[in-house]
């Protein structure tokens, strides 16, 4: 059974260029017969790991051709995901799963309304990609991967495919624990990394600002009946804050380089939770305007 990979990007790439070199049959599924002719012409994806180039010769497709789909990864951003989920619906087959690779909450919803009674699984990520060219990812970060299913909490065959192309992962039976969790950990650091200009490490001079959001968002997990993803919020922050000390955060660098971030799927997912639950959230909402203020000052969009 063939994986079908929707958004030859950083994560897909990666997740590709592995399957396929374990043996795995893998074909990329791309935009537009644009992009497929720019692939045609490159002839191969490239994978940058510990500093050593390897080409990878993948089939791809365009997302208009009409073989059925059995097994897909879908792993455009989260703001792509339902309409790139729309292209394609009508190609799964029967019992045919889909995984969904997108960072923050809300995307895997917006996928799941438009197929009814299909599996979807979702997928969270520490892995660190990103792309230095067309058809070029770079594996910067070893990380970890959870999957899990909130509908169904028995583990999928096909986790042995990932074992063999030595994707590191484990089945997590509370999936959305996970991914609130991460939620929270990403709009107590990325947007303040956006506002303050600076690396991960460089919160340690916003300790009350960060204290501030750590306390408002562990409010809004155990108020949106995530208590589990609560626990010691503020020490993990802390940890992740020291662990990545160097880095730019994934948001940083998205308005650095002038791109769309996922904000809606982050902050804003948090913001309009909270507000659905009636939880009083005045920093968080407080911070999600500088941040719109900031993304509009830069024509970002603020969604
Ligand atoms: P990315 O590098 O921007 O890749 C996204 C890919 O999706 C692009 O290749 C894009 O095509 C493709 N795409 C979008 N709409 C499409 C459509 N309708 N049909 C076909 N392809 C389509 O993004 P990424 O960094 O891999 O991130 C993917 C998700 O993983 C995000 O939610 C991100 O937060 C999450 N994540 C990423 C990392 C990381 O290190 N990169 C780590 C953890 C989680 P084009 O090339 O034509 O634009």
């Amino acid at each position: 059974m063939s994986w079908h990979v929707l958004g030859a990007g950083s994560l897909g790439s990666l997740w590709a260029v592995r399957l396929s070199r374990a043996g795995v049959p893998v074909q990329l599924i791309l935009r537009d017969e644009q992009r497929l002719a720019s692939y045609r012409q490159t002839g191969a994806l490239t994978l940058v790991e510990q500093g050593h180039a390897s080409q990878h010769v993948i089939p791809a497709h365009s997302i208009d051709d009409d073989a059925p789909i059995e097994r897909l990864l879908l792993a455009c951003k989260a703001y792509d995901a339902a309409n790139a989920i729309e292209r394609v619906a009508h190609r799964l087959a029967p019992g045919a799963e889909v995984i969904l690779l997108q960072n923050g909450l809300g995307s895997q919803d917006e996928v799941l309304e438009r197929l009814p009674g299909r599996r979807c699984l979702f997928a969270s990520s520490t892995e660190g990609a990103f792309r230095d060219g067309d058809w070029r990812v770079v594996f910067a970060g070893q990380g970890h991967t959870w999957i899990g299913d909130p509908a169904d909490v028995s583990p999928p065959s096909w986790l042995s495919n990932l074992q063999r192309s030595r994707i590191p992962h484990t089945w997590s039976p509370d999936i959305l624990a996970r991914l609130w969790r991460k939620l929270a950990l990403n709009c107590a650091i990325n947007p303040l990394t956006v506002l303050h200009g600076c690396r991960n490490g460089e919160l340690t001079g916003y300790r009350q600002e960060v204290a501030g959001l750590c306390a408002e968002l562990t409010v809004l997990l155990q108020g949106c009946g995530q208590a589990d993803a609560a626990e010691n919020l503020q020490d993990d922050v802390w940890r992740v804050i020291e662990a990545t000390a160097a880095n730019y955060s994934s948001m940083y660098q998205d308005v650095a380089g002038g791109r769309r971030t996922e904000v809606s799927y982050l902050l804003g997912y948090a913001c309009t939770a909270g507000e659905r639950n009636e939880l009083s959230l005045p920093r968080l909402h407080a911070l999600q305007q500088r941040l719109f203020a900031h993304l509009g000052a830069r024509g970002l969009p603020r969604h």
